[in-house]
């Protein structure tokens, strides 16, 4: 079973899509692309999807709903696509133009909230703790909690799905966050620790300035079930195109772990599809 639909739209009116298939009984749900220069995660994502599709025995096994473009606006603006001329591209000039990689570089959503900071999990604390207090191409959390059209889309999706582990793909540093001020449930180490031996990236804590009020915060402290932030390749952002194999030879493996748990075996073989 294969279904793809639209969640919704974001802030430019551009359709957040999600695919749902497989009929197993562990839920899974992954995400990328939530920052708009990290938009080589939706494409991982994508390749993902490719296996699965082909994969009649992991969709016996689990079912899955994957959200590869959550902030479509920010990843066209960041990748080059909105036309100079157009409204959209002088209203985010206007806003992070100063920025020398403008367009390039930008993370934040079409109205410059930056939508990992979005969610309420001690985003009073983000507001403390990041700089910009207004739209800006990255780091300012938004108005109030949940204040964009992505961000509710996500949580909504995530209370209707209720998953037994989630997954968001970020770009940058081969690190796996789990943790969110003790809401992790036990269980979510061991099955952190096997996805960190078959991609070779690290298990570790986040960053003081970056824990909290990111979706994996608020799903860990809503569910407490596991769930990661994946930060996919090194570098500096928006990584090459020219990585993406590179990554997907690590991320792939990695997501296959979370679709089965850590008792899925180091032993079976991901095979890269031919894309
Ligand atoms: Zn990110």
């Amino acid at each position: 079973m294969m279904e793809q639909y639209v969640l919704g739209y974001s802030a430019w009116g551009r359709p957040v899509f999600c695919e749902q298939s497989g009929t197993g009984r562990r839920r899974v749900l992954f995400c990328a692309a939530f920052h708009g220069s990290e938009w080589i995660t939706g494409a991982v994502l994508q390749r993902f999807l490719t296996s699965f599709r082909r994969r009649p025995d992991w969709q016996a096994q689990a079912t899955l709903w994957a959200v590869p473009w959550v902030n479509p606006d920010g990843a066209a603006l960041a990748m080059g696509l909105l036309p100079t001329w157009s409204p959209q591209y002088i209203v985010s000039r206007a806003i992070g133009g100063s920025d020398p990689g403008f367009p390039f570089t930008w993370k934040a959503n079409g109205r410059g909230v930056d939508l990992n900071l979005n969610y309420p999990a001690d985003w009073e604390g983000a507001v403390r703790v990041k700089s910009p207090h207004g739209p800006a191409p990255m780091n300012w959390p938004g108005p109030f909690p949940l204040s964009e059209p992505e961000s509710r889309l996500m949580a909504e999706l995530a209370e209707r799905v209720r998953p037994d582990v989630l997954v968001t793909l970020h770009a940058q540093g081969e690190e796996i966050y789990w943790q969110y001020r003790g809401f992790e449930p036990p269980e979510a180490q061991a099955l952190g620790e096997a996805m960190a031996r078959r991609s070779g990236y690290l298990l570790t804590e986040v960053p003081p300035a970056s824990s909290r009020a990111g979706y994996k915060d608020w799903f860990l402290q809503s569910f407490r079930r596991p769930a990661y932030t994946v930060e996919c390749g090194l570098g500096v952002n928006p990584l090459p195109l020219c990585q993406l194999d590179g990554i997907c030879a690590r991320v792939l493996p990695l997501l296959e772990t979370a679709l089965f748990g850590e008792n899925a075996g180091d032993d079976c073989n991901f095979s890269l599809p031919m894309v």
